[in-house]
C-alpha cells in the first residue's frame, strides 16, 4: 500500500471547493505517454494550474499500471524541478468499473478514482458507488460517481445514445453514495466523434457543423439541487478544427469530427462545474503534428524528431484550454 501523500499527490477535495467558489474548472487530462505526462506538466507548472492527470483502463492496459504510477510520481517532481515547489497534482483512475480496480488503483498511490457504475440501475450504481467510497475515504482518497449517460466512445466506455441526468435524483444520489464530486449527462460526448451530421445543423456561412447546445438548464436544475457540490464534465473535446484539417491535409481521414464549441465549456465552468475532461483533443494535437512532421520530413526516423513537435502542440493545447476556457491559471 502506497499512500498519494507520499508521493507528493493531492485529492481533489480542497481544488475543487476553491474552483465551485472561483467559478472555474479543473483540467482533468488522459496521459499514456512520457509525452503527454511532460506537456501537462509543463503547461500547468508555467500557467500556476492546478491539474488532474488521469489514466483510463484502456491507459493501463497500454502503458502499464506500474509505469503509470512512477509516471505520476515523476510527474510531480518534475513540477518541482520546473519551479513549483508545492504542485497541486492529483492522480485520477478515469471511468473505474469495478470496486476491485479502484482499490488497485487507491493501493498504488491513486489520490482520486472515478466509479461509473452509470450504466447500472439505480440502486446498483448507488450500492457500488457507496462502496468505493467506503474504501477511498478511509485513506482520504477522493472519489467521483456518475449519473446518466453520455454518448459516444472512450477506450472501453461507450453508448449508443446518451441519457441526460434526471436533476430529481442527484440529492438521493450523492448523499446515499457520499461521492466527492458527481459526473453528470448534459449533452457532452466521448470521442472526436460526438455528433453525428444529422444531429447537428450547418452554419451558412463557413458551412461547418454546429452540435447542439449543451442542455443548461438541466445543469442549473443540478446546482439548485446540490449548492456548491462538485459537478464534473466528461467528453469535453472541442476538436478543434485546425488540427482536423492537418490531420487531413497529411494523408488522415476524419471527416466531420465534431466536439464540444469552447464558449460553452467556458460557460460551464463559471458554474459548479469545476472538473472537464479533455482527451481527444490531446490525442488530436499529437496525431497532426506527428503526421505533418513526417510527411514533411519523409527521411527522418528518430521518433525524438517527431514526438517533439507533438509534444510541443500538445503543450500549446493544453496551455490554452487552461487560460482561455477553464480559467484556472494563477490559482497558486
Ligand atoms: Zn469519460
Amino acid at each position: 500500500m502506497v499512500s498519494y501523500k507520499e508521493l507528493g499527490l493531492v485529492n481533489t477535495k480542497e481544488m475543487f471547493a476553491k474552483a465551485v467558489k472561483g467559478g472555474y474548472a479543473i483540467p482533468a487530462f488522459n496521459f499514456n505517454t512520457m509525452e503527454q505526462m511532460q506537456a501537462i506538466v509543463q503547461a500547468a507548472v508555467e500557467t500556476k494550474s492546478p491539474v488532474i492527470m488521469q489514466v483510463s483502463k484502456g491507459a493501463r492496459n497500454y502503458a502499464n499500471a506500474t509505469i503509470l504510477r512512477y509516471m505520476a510520481q515523476g510527474a510531480v517532481e518534475y513540477a518541482k524541478e520546473l519551479g513549483c515547489p508545492n504542485p497541486q497534482i492529483v492522480l485520477h483512475l478515469d471511468h473505474g468499473d469495478t470496486f476491485e480496480l479502484c482499490k488497485d488503483c487507491i493501493d498504488m498511490g491513486f489520490s482520486s478514482v472515478m466509479i461509473d457504475g452509470s450504466s447500472l440501475p439505480y440502486e446498483e450504481n448507488i450500492a457500488l458507488a457507496k462502496k468505493v467510497v467506503d474504501y477511498a475515504h478511509k485513506y482520504d482518497v477522493t472519489v467521483e460517481a456518475e449519473l446518466g449517460v453520455l454518448a459516444g466512445v472512450e477506450d472501453e466506455v461507450s453508448s449508443a445514445v446518451s441519457h441526460y441526468t434526471k436533476p430529481e435524483e442527484v440529492i438521493d444520489f450523492s448523499q446515499r453514495t457520499g461521492c466527492d464530486s458527481l459526473a453528470i449527462s448534459i449533452g457532452t460526448s466521448h470521442g472526436a466523434y460526438k455528433f453525428t451530421p444529422a444531429q447537428c445543423t450547418r452554419d451558412p456561412k463557413t458551412g461547418k457543423l454546429v452540435p447542439p447546445p449543451l442542455a443548461f438548464d438541466i445543469l442549473h436544475e443540478i446546482e439548485k439541487k446540490l449548492p456548491g457540490f462538485p459537478i464534473v464534465l466528461h467528453g469535453s473535446s472541442s476538436v478543434p478544427q485546425d488540427e482536423v484539417d492537418t490531420i487531413n491535409k497529411y494523408g488522415g481521414k476524419l471527416p466531420d469530427a465534431v466536439g464540444i464549441p469552447e464558449e460553452q465549456l467556458r460557460e460551464a465552468s463559471k458554474s459548479a462545474v469545476c472538473k472537464i475532461n479533455i482527451d481527444s483533443d490531446s490525442r488530436l494535437a499529437m496525431t497532426a503534428a506527428i503526421r505533418k512532421y513526417l510527411a514533411e520530413n519523409p527521411s527522418h526516423f528518430d521518433p525524438r524528431q517527431y514526438l517533439k513537435p507533438a509534444r510541443e502542440n500538445m503543450k500549446k493545447m493544453y496551455i490554452h484550454k487552461i487560460v482561455n476556457v477553464l480559467g484556472s491559471n494563477e490559482k497558486f
